[in-house]
């Protein structure tokens, strides 16, 4: 979009209402910072908005800061209720917030895994179904769903991590099949490692290590805190990239964001074509024979 057209929606009071979670640091921060600087109006939530009061008080009226914690079930409705009050309509729910657990599954605290699913998975599935009064009224909106290759490919260590972003994954194309007919797209975007603070302080570790483990979850585990501030993907870039998926006349229901995250997706897709080709026969054997 042009910088005039930018402009021209900076003075338009109606501009699109942008809704994002967990805006203090990484991909929401930056998401926030982008639409508010390319003229839209933004909701820009954290649990802490202390944390994003700088980011918004240059737009004004533009930026509605609202504190919320994705798993807190009243938080969720109030602060949905307060930005259709104050801006009238959510045309982008951005699904971000998000946190990370590693260790490998046998050594996994369930306490932590549980609290890891509350946020990835039920806050937001909690946070869609309070946004989709609205839209559906509409017949319009789009909802952003930050999964992760995590969420196609798994990987020793963060078992758990995978498992609620497969889960979103499957809850946003189901999503994306019932919300189509009412005029609600949905995006899910699948980055590989971007330089946010998810592998450092988002990230907690599984209390125990079994040494059996060392060579698979325990050299992940290592691996993935040892690049953490080093990872190739760009917070900005990405930023850049969901805007442009959501102001495509065909967003995608699936956005990689990095170049481990296409060579990530195209591993799990051979993957899975060499196991059905080779089990093909058996596969549709498992029928009763044509006619029974
Ligand atoms: P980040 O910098 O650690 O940001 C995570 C954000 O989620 C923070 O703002 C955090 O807020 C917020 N959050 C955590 N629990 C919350 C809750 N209960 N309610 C509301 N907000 C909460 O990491 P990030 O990489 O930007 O993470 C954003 C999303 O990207 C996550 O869903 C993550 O799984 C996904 N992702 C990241 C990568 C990567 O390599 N960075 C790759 C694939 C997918 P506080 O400041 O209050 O903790």
């Amino acid at each position: 979009m042009s910088e005039q057209a930018q402009d021209a929606r900076r003075k338009d009071p109606d501009a699109p209402v942008w809704f994002i979670t967990g805006c203090s640091t990484g991909f929401g921060r930056e998401l926030a910072s982008a639409v508010l600087a390319r003229g839209y109006r933004a909701v820009v939530t954290a649990r802490n908005p202390e944390t994003v009061r700088e980011l918004a008080e240059p737009y004004g009226n533009r930026a509605l800061t609202l504190a919320l914690d994705v798993t807190d079930g009243d938080e969720v409705r109030a602060a949905v209720h307060v930005a259709l009050l104050t801006m009238g309509r959510i045309d982008v729910l951005v699904n971000n917030a998000g946190t990370g657990s590693f260790g490998a599954i046998e050594e996994s605290d369930d306490a932590e895994v549980r609290r890891m699913f509350e946020v990835n998975v039920f806050g937001l599935a909690h946070m869609t179904q309070a946004v989709l009064p609205g839209m559906r009224s509409r017949r319009r909106g789009h909802i952003v769903i930050i999964s992760s290759i995590g969420g196609i490919r798994a990987f020793p260590a963060v078992g758990f991590y995978n498992a609620t972003k497969f889960a979103v994954v499957g809850l946003s194309e189901s999503l994306a099949m019932e919300v189509e007919p009412l005029g609600i797209k949905v995006t899910i975007v699948e980055p590989s490692g971007f330089r946010t603070d998810w592998a450092g302080r988002s990230a907690n570790e599984a209390p125990n290590e079994i040494a059996d483990y060392a060579d698979t979850a325990g050299a992940n585990r290592r691996n993935i805190r040892d690049h953490s501030g080093k990872q190739p993907g760009d917070p900005v870039r990405a930023a850049e990239a969901i805007i442009k998926a959501v102001e495509s006349d065909q967003p995608p229901l699936h956005l990689l964001l990095g170049k481990a995250a296409l060579k990530g997706a195209h591993y799990k897709l051979d993957l899975m074509k060499r196991d059905f080709d080779a089990w093909q026969e058996t596969t549709v054997g498992a029928d009763f024979p044509e006619g029974e």
